[in-house]
């Protein structure tokens, strides 16, 4: 499992390029006491036109979704945080990367009522390998269903990718990993399968490939999406289901997917195996299928790479704090309150 982080030389914060040692904040920022944040994790990939961010806008716009279910509105506008990731991945001269946009309520005040506190935009960018473990792609990785449930649809809503959301997500992980497992998949409220700390799950049963609906309080997961459309085109049928855990001990295959994690094949659920070999055939052409697409190695129709373009130095300027990038220039350096 790796989890390590590389720095990198500048993190975005609120239109300007900061030093990654001086990114900080206050210690008494709402988010650091509350929770108060929203954020997305995306990957680039190196293609042989350079770096590519994949599905850029899909991860914005549910970053901007994200924000608007807790009432956040972020100082900067959705094509202004997608020309900054891009920066961030040039000036960190980067092609493998994960990317880590954040919006957060900063220091203005404590207590539940937050619209004292600014909003603030901050992105980094780091390589980071295969998350559930180097060899996890290879070997699969052993799972168990946690003891923790995800919360239920009326309390802290699954479909935000929030940073409190993580908090579960963490209890799910740490009891994991305690046990020995690489990761732990949690059910929802009724008792079926919903997802992996940091996943999306897929099962495949006589050549179907099933997955929990968006009302088993799962993160609507844009690998999911990219899952569901890659199988479709290869003409496997694709099912949103309920899924009962048992179906977990007899699936012929399964799998993680998700930014982070990528395609991950299971190994074994609660000690048990999971099918023949690992990764199994569908497993196994769907991560092939992903990794050449988001490499570019096949035809991307869907538009789902962008390519960032260096901008002319001259568009950029010093200041005392870092380098204003000429993307949020124009967005408030200094954002104020809203709503
Ligand atoms: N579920 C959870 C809880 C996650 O944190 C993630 C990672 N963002 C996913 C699913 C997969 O989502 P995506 O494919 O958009 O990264």
């Amino acid at each position: 499992m790796s989890a390590k982080m590389t720095p990198t030389t500048w993190i975005w914060m609120d239109g300007r390029l900061v030093e990654w040692g001086n990114a900080k904040i206050h210690v008494l920022s709402h988010v650091v006491h509350y929770g108060s944040s929203v954020f997305e994790g995306l990957r680039s990939y190196p293609t042989a036109e350079g770096p590519a961010i994949f599905r850029l806008s899909d991860h914005v716009r549910r970053l901007f979704r994200s924000a608007r279910i807790y009432r956040m509105e972020p100082p900067v506008t959705p094509a202004e945080i997608e020309d900054a990731v891009g920066q961030v991945v040039l000036e960190n001269d980067l092609a493998a990367a994960y990317i880590r946009p954040v919006v957060y309520r900063g220091y203005g005040g404590l207590g539940l009522d937050p619209r004292s506190c600014p909003i603030h935009v901050a992105i980094a960018a780091w390589p980071w390998g295969r998350y559930l473990g180097e060899d996890s792609a290879t070997l699969g990785v052993d799972i168990h269903v946690a003891s923790w449930r995800r919360m239920a649809p009326d309390t802290i809503p699954a479909i935000a990718k929030a940073g409190a959301n993580y908090m579960s997500s963490q209890l799910i992980k740490l009891e994991a990993l305690a046990d020995g497992y690489a990761e732990g998949v949690a059910l929802d409220t009724d008792g079926f399968v919903s997802e992996g700390s940091g996943e999306n799950i897929f099962v495949v049963i006589d050549d179907v490939l099933y997955t929990p609906p968006w009302d088993s309080s799962v993160l609507i997961g844009i690998t999911r999406d990219s899952v569901m459309s890659l199988a479709r085109d290869h003409g496997i049928e694709v099912r949103e289901r309920r899924l009962p855990r048992e179906l977990l001990y007899v699936a012929d295959e399964i799998f993680l997917c998700g930014t982070a994690a990528e395609i991950t094949p299971v190994r074994s659920v609660d000690h048990m195996r999971t099918g023949g070999v690992v990764p199994g055939p569908i497993t196994a052409l769907i991560a092939r299928k992903f990794d050449d697409l988001v490499h570019g190695r096949i035809d991307d129709r869907r538009g789902w790479l962008s390519h960032p373009r260096r901008r002319p130095l001259v568009r950029r300027a010093h200041t005392a704090q870092g380098v204003v990038s000429s993307a949020a220039a124009s967005a408030s350096s200094t954002p104020t309150a809203r709503a």
